[in-house]
């Protein structure tokens, strides 16, 4: 046999060079996409068998899980159906009998006189005690070389082929020549400050821990590094954003105090608060990153509203993005009502012009904004001859002319707010002075975005708004480079949903109660988890939902179905006939999930509801009690267990949001929030996103860190920028 190599391993040797690896371990590990030497160290147990209680032979307790040490005083190889080797172990205190099936060759490797190792539960036959199939190895002197007995026995994920035992075994001896030599890439003072191990001591302890201690320091050290490498990288994108100068924007009191004069309510004390937040970001010189979180109903769009008029105010344009077009032509409604009765003060132009714009405009100028002010459906009235603000819509479905118009306002600044979806920034939208972006329910608003603002010429506030409420560790993971806001109280008077589950054969009841409500004028949403009947998933589609309660149920009543499979034009139509009680019930898949107001809209039934996240199911119920009416959320689960019981008893019990999103991520893990809705997001291997004190220490340490090197671009931080750059490469890839 090739004499191994003389060379030391390192890290980014392939696994072919490590001495004595069989070729078909080679390749079941690369199977498992474990190519590298490092591969290996980073392929970290999944758990760890507590083998370390070593007790004389006499003491062990039937029933318990024990590790004993001593010498093979008898063994033999005993005939029957199953072949069974017998091998009596004897210490100073006593004998114990191990019983090996199906392994006649135990025989040889345990002759009488060899001093062993054993491991495994203690058990009773015929009165005696004797350990079946344990685990075992030849006995040696200094404990640490102990790999598969007495001590925290790692038990890594494997695939078919590979023993346990052969894996441990090979990774035991890369970790003895590997891990200590492995570069240290966090800086010493962030280890000092945090209290954490050092890399390679982590690295050894995590796969062959001496004690349930250093196990929970070495998966500290490791996780926290995870924590690290995702908030540096949110942390430089903030960075790179507020990187540029921002406008400074004034606070206009009177103006502000002109929109609460307009408003039928008084603003809620979380709405003050968030807009105080707002307020101070926008007089800064540095560009707003905000990210705006409450639940559905808490009232986010007037703290919008509030924030892009003191945007106006100072002379800029705002733009408010929603995800849909039929959001965004509600919100233009909505907005337009609202702020078209505000005066702005138009002095930045005056000033800056020495006479009004007005007075500027030539006859076609003039002639082309009142052709403007008629698309808009604006009068003199409701524009206040100008003097309101002015708002514009720019969806895809204006004709040509319409649009060109729109978009030549909105570069001469006759249009101060526009709205629309993602073609405003996408498109050739050219802006006048664009100053505050809002965006409105919407999960990714990235680096890619933000370029694309930069590249019209402006470096705008921006303010993001979600109703999808995620618990705090996950903010700074996937909001961490936004600052946050919370509106944390919702308007005065609301109704509570009527909220619960029934079973399956409860149907007819749910029917009955749904058919009670049309009479009475309302509509109902019914939610299904799948578009169409699947033979593979045995789950309510809509399709079929529809065809039975159109043809079955509801024969005399009017029902549309929505799906993500329809055309955006076809969605927005079925949207906006619901809306306008051509029908009464709406079959829908979780496309509903943000939608427009229907606060006719009285009961929402979620069929196989278990499929369902708790943050989810709530969106959902957020369809109703839009209105004055009383309104119902039942929850029907296609198969219930013990645990979609807990869940939707939660969401029966309770309509807070962040409690439902942090019991979500409880019972179910962050996949729900990683999975479909946010992608980009890495894998986490080591580090709980529940573990909030290591993620605002990762936090602290990546501030402190690129407080002093931005690029890490210092040559003492060009490992640790290694490791960022490649842990988001396969972030990336993930997502
Ligand atoms: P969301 O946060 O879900 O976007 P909206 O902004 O659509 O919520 O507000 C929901 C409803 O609550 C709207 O009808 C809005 O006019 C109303 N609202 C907002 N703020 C208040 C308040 N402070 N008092 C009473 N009603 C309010
Ligand atoms: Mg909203």
């Amino acid at each position: 046999p090739p004499t191994p190599s003389p060379q030391p391993l390192t890290p980014a040797d392939p696994l072919d060079l490590v001495p004595g690896i069989g070729r078909k371990d080679v390749h079941a590990f690369r199977r498992m996409g474990l190519r590298t030497v490092e591969d290996l160290l980073y392929h970290f147990p999944h758990r760890y068998d507590d083998y370390s209680s070593q007790k004389q032979i006499a003491d062990l307790v039937v029933g318990s899980v024990e590790t004993i040490v001593g010498e093979v005083s008898e063994t033999r190889l005993a005939g029957g159906p199953r072949p069974r080797v017998e091998v009596s172990i004897s210490d100073e205190s006593g004998t114990i009998k191990a019983v090996f099936f199906g392994q006649p060759w135990l025989t040889k490797q345990l002759p009488v006189g060899k001093m062993i190792v054993l491991s495994g539960k203690v058990g009773a036959y015929g009165g005696l005690r004797q350990m079946a199939s344990p685990t075992w190895e030849p006995y040696v002197p200094d404990s640490d070389a102990l790999i598969h007995t007495g001590r925290l026995v790692p038990v890594h994920p494997l695939t078919k082929g590979l023993l346990d035992r052969n894996a441990r075994k090979v990774i035991k001896q890369l970790v003895d020549a590997v891990a200590p030599h492995m570069p240290e890439y966090l800086p010493e003072a962030t280890r000092a400050q945090a209290g954490l191990v050092g890399l390679g001591h982590a690295i050894s302890q995590i796969h062959f821990p001496d004690s349930a201690e250093t196990l929970t320091r070495a998966r500290e050290r490791l996780g926290f590094d995870e924590f690290l490498f995702i908030q540096i990288g949110v942390v430089q994108r903030k960075l790179l954003w507020q990187g540029e100068l921002g406008y400074q924007l004034r606070l206009h009191e009177d103006v502000h105090a002109d929109l609460q004069a307009q408003l039928p309510f008084a603003l809620t004390g979380a709405q003050q608060r968030a807009l105080a937040e707002l307020f101070s970001d926008m007089a800064r010189p540095v560009p707003m990153a905000r990210l705006l979180q409450g639940d559905v109903g808490s009232g986010k769009t007037v703290v919008a509203a509030a924030s892009l008029l003191q945007a106006i105010a100072n002379g800029f344009q705002g733009a408010l993005m929603a995800p849909t077009e039929i959001l965004a032509e509600q919100h233009y409604k909505g907005l337009k009502k609202l702020l078209g009765r505000v005066r702005v003060p138009r002095q930045a132009q005056q000033e800056a012009e020495g006479e009004t714009w007005r007075d500027r405009m030539s006859p076609e100028e003039a002639a082309q904004l009142a052709e403007i002010k008629a698309l808009l459906g604006m009068t003199a009235e409701d524009d206040m001859d100008g003097e309101g603000v002015r708002v514009a819509l720019l969806t895809g479905s204006l004709g040509a002319k319409e649009r060109r118009r729109v978009l030549e306002g909105i570069a001469k600044g006759e249009v101060d707010l526009v709205v629309g979806t993602h073609a405003l920034i996408t498109e050739s939208v050219r802006y006048h002075s664009l100053g505050l972006v809002v965006v409105d329910e919407q999960h990714r608003f990235g680096v890619e975005q933000r370029q694309r603002l930069r590249d019209k010429g402006f470096n705008p506030h921006l303010l993001v708004m979600t109703a999808t409420p995620i618990p705090r560790t996950l903010t700074m993971t996937i909001y961490g480079d936004l600052d946050t806001s919370v509106l944390d109280e919702l308007p005065p008077g609301r109704q509570v949903i009527r909220t619960r589950w029934v079973p399956r054969s409860d149907h007819a009841k749910v029917y009955r109660h749904m058919r009670k409500e049309i009479e009475k004028g309302r509509q109902a949403f019914v939610i299904c988890p799948l578009v169409e009947e699947s033979e593979k998933i045995d789950l309510p589609s809509a399709e079929e939902m529809y065809e039975k309660l159109q043809s079955e149920v509801f024969p005399d009543l009017r029902v549309a179905l929505l799906h993500g499979k329809m055309l955006p034009r076809e969605k927005d139509q079925i949207m906006v006939a619901f809306r306008d009680h051509a029908y009464d019930i709406l079959v829908a898949t979780a496309v509903i999930e943000v939608g427009i107001d229907i606060p006719n809209a009285s009961t929402i039934l979620i069929e196989g509801a278990e499929r369902f996240g708790l943050s989810q199911l709530h969106q959902f119920r957020g369809r109703v009690g839009r209105g004055q009416h009383q309104s119902y959320c039942v929850l029907i689960p296609h198969k219930a267990n013990d645990s979609s019981a807990e869940r939707l008893e939660a969401l029966a019990q309770t309509s807070d949001g962040f409690k439902l999103a942090e019991i979500d991520l409880q019972l179910r893990g962050p996949g729900e929030f990683f999975g479909t809705r946010q992608s980009g997001t890495p894998d986490l291997k080591v580090a709980q996103l529940a573990d909030t004190r290591l993620l605002v220490a990762a936090r602290a340490a990546a501030e402190a860190i690129l407080g002093d090197d931005p690029q890490l671009a210092k040559p003492e931080h060009a490992l640790l920028k290694q490791k960022v750059d490649a842990f988001w490469v396969e972030a990336r890839k993930a997502g």
